[in-house]
């Protein structure tokens, strides 16, 4: 522990957001630079706990009051070296995480918790900066080979695992670029690709090849591999069945974000000069909110059929688990309008067979349910709905119905203690086997499972790679 007065001394600070109407003409990260200074300070608020609970927060096992040691010292190079060996990719998780460790940090049972995330971008993105952060080249070649099906966080942790044991991989992913929902999922404003982009060259540097605009669609298409990572996500949308849903100006958030992330404000699904309704409370319908504010988007209300969440923790949720409490993000700050215990009813629709309006009912639970308060019926005009209500798992046809995989209870890929799935040598990790989940725990899950490919590919009792979680390890509630 560095400074044994710094959590008395001093006040946790994050980087100030450019000014929202600046931001908003632009597509760029919303936060302004942070001064090394600041960010020393704010790793000296660490206490070095005798145990520490950021460990439990993060499904990573991220060395945090390690590398805040080191950046009260000024040992920026040893912090990047501690923070890659728990996490492949800390400058996605340092930018998108929800931060489960600072939830569960110490200092946050009565006062602000460390700036974990923040002390966590800083020292990669000044690793990157000064050229730390190069190829790590296998010693030898093993001889076996490995395909990894989707290169979502998952997928590419899995794979850099697996490279820098020795095995010849080949990521196939059916986008036209690598990076899953890091890609076309994220906007720009929470992460810009150049980061995703520097992080795939050092990954073609150690030697995984990456196979694009290749959709893996029948078991075939994978002989001659050693070993199989499933990884593609679960990304079949909940849907909204009420009157009115085929209309036409109606989006599931995953058809409105990617052309988005692609084109900005040219996409064919724009939201120019239109009144936006996004359904759905969560963080996929914030980043369509940005998404809508950037195109010149007239209004845009985002509904939510929960009530408004406290402000502070509940009782119910104390720590150090992670709250459901009212969060600003940086596109709630932009504008908009967010209605909370209100159920979408019906679409209405103008004479060209386009959606002119939604109509809604307020709402409050009753034995279980959410039922509809009488006389709170009402309508809102939209010329453009973005269904942003979750996911219900993978998509079972094409390869997964070749394979013969089996699911889980909740539909997704059913696996065992060590990641394989019901088909030997296939193995599955991230969402794809977890239902939607975090970019975090995808990571986790690839280093994880990657450590059991190469236990199966060399015939070991035990994982040389390191194992992060196992894959029944849940969050913290
Ligand atoms: C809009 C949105 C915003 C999000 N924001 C955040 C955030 O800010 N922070 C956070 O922690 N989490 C966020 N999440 C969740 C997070 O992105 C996911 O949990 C994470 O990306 C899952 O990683 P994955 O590798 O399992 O799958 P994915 O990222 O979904 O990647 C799967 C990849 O597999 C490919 N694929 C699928 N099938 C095939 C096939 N047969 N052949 C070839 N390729 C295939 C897909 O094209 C895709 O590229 C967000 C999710 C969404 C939808
Ligand atoms: S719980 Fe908080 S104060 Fe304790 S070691 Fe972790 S980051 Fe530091």
């Amino acid at each position: 522990m560095g400074d044994p007065k710094g959590f008395l001394k001093t006040a946790r600070e994050t980087p100030r957001r450019r000014p929202v109407d600046v931001r908003l003409t632009d597509w760029r990260e919303v936060y302004e630079p942070f001064a090394r200074e600041r960010a020393e300070r704010q790793a000296a608020r660490c206490m070095d706990c005798g145990i520490p609970f950021c460990h439990n927060g993060c499904p990573l096992g991220n060395l945090i009051p390690e590398w805040n040691d080191l950046v009260y010292r000024s040992d920026w190079t040893a912090a990047a070296e501690r923070l890659h060996a728990t996490n492949n990719f800390p400058e996605f998780t340092g930018r998108l995480c929800p931060a489960p460790c600072e939830s569960a940090c110490v200092l946050g049972i009565n006062a602000e918790p460390v700036t974990i995330k923040q002390v966590e971008v800083e020292i990669i993105d000044r690793a990157w900066a000064s050229g730390a952060v190069v190829p790590v080249l296998p010693s030898a070649a093993s001889g076996c080979s490995v395909a990894v099906v989707g290169s979502g966080p998952a997928g590419l942790a899995a794979a850099q695992q697996l490279t820098r044991a020795g095995h010849a991989v080949t990521v196939f992913e059916r986008d036209d670029a690598p990076g899953g929902l890091l890609r076309y999922g994220i906007p720009e404003f929470k992460m810009e690709k150049r980061h995703l982009d520097r992080r795939l060259a050092q990954m073609s540097a150690e030697g995984t090849v990456f196979s694009c605009g290749a959709a893996v669609e029948s078991a075939a298409q994978l002989d001659g591999f050693s070993a199989v990572v499933l990884a593609g996500g679960a990304r079949v949308p909940r849907d909204l069945t009420v009157p009115g849903r085929e209309l036409s100006g109606i989006y599931q958030a995953m058809e409105y974000l990617p052309p988005a992330n692609r084109l900005g404000a040219s996409s064919p699904v724009s939201a120019a000069g239109k009144h936006v309704v996004i359904i759905g409370g969560g963080d996929t319908g914030a980043d369509c909110l940005g998404t809508a504010h950037r195109q010149g988007a007239r209004s845009v209300t985002q509904l939510e059929i929960m009530p408004r969440p406290p402000r502070s923790r509940p009782e119910s949720q104390p720590w150090p688990t992670y709250p459901m409490i009212y969060r600003v993000s940086s596109a709630h700050e932009e504008g908009g309008e967010r209605v909370y215990a209100v159920s979408s009813e019906e679409f209405l629709p103008d004479a060209a067979g386009a959606v002119r309006a939604l109509r809604l009912t307020e709402v409050a639970m009753s034995g279980g349910r959410f039922t509809p308060v009488p006389g709170t019926a009402r309508e809102i005009g939209c010329e453009l709905v973005l269904l942003a209500m979750g996911f219900t798992g993978a998509e079972k046809p094409g390869l997964l119905a070749d394979l013969g995989v089996e699911f889980d209870a909740r539909g997704n890929v059913a696996r065992s203690a060590s990641y394989e799935t019901s088909v030997p040598g296939v193995f599955v990790a991230g969402d794809m086997g977890r239902g939607q989940s975090l970019i975090v725990w995808a990571i986790a899950e690839g280093r994880s499972a990657a450590a059991c490919v190469d236990r199966y590919l060399r015939g070991l009792d035990r994982p040389a790679l390191p194992v992060a979680i196992p894959p029944t390890a849940r969050p913290l509630v």
